[in-house]
């Protein structure tokens, strides 16, 4: 498959799930100097491979590009900048994610899942979206991780290949209404101590073996 054809399949399954609300969310794949992005406000439904933005590092787009990129190319291009380890991008306004997002609040280690994102997701401080200061705040609340919350927007899900940034943005999401639940039934959540989030992650990488 190419990154093309990826990023419309994943595409795709975000939008059927319901995490790309109103044409929201953009996705990445890096690719030579530069990567390959969703275009800007084109119906998930209706995308082709063929609909793909190719842009250089500072996100200008190879001649003939059939679209412009998504608005939010810069803060894609500001992480594979900063994250020389990643390659793929996944940005969602997934509900549950997006909700915990408008309280500026991260999501905290209440549960060892919290490890896919290389432990307790943070929340960026806020700017607007499209700008140069949200992709700034991005990467460095990205920092040692690979998920992100936007404040009062969404969130960013990031990975060595688009599967694996896919999985965590569906993670996230999964992690984020766990923890929406718990405040919404009045319990406190009991966060994992270091020790305990230390173990969990020695057994990941046994069990990844
Ligand atoms: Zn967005």
């Amino acid at each position: 498959m190419s990154h093309a054809e990826e990023i419309v399949a994943a595409a795709q399954r975000l939008d059927a799930a319901g995490m790309m609300p109103s044409k929201s969310g953009n996705l990445s794949v890096r690719e030579g100097e530069g990567f390959v992005i969703t275009p800007a406000a084109l119906p998930y439904a209706q995308m082709t491979p063929a609909d793909i933005v190719a842009v250089d590092a500072d996100g200008i787009a190879v001649e003939g590009a059939p679209h412009r990129p998504s608005s939010e190319w810069r803060l894609h291009a500001a992480i594979y900048a900063a994250r020389p380890e990643i390659g793929a991008v996944v940005h969602t306004h997934s509900p549950r994610a997006t909700a915990l997002s408008c309280a500026r609040r991260g999501i905290p280690p209440f549960h060892y899942m919290v490890l896919l994102a290389g432990g307790p997701v943070r929340c960026a401080g806020h700017a607007t979206f499209g700008t140069a200061a949200l992709a700034k705040a991005c990467v460095a609340a990205l920092a040692d991780r690979r998920a992100v919350l936007l404040a009062n927007h969404g969130s960013v899900a990031v990975g060595a290949t688009l599967k694996a940034a896919l999985t965590l943005a569906f993670e996230v999401e999964n992690l984020a209404g766990q923890y929406l639940d718990l405040r919404a039934a009045g319990l406190k959540p009991v966060l994992l101590t270091k020790k305990e989030l230390a173990e969990a992650a020695a057994q990941f990488a046994d069990y990844g073996r």
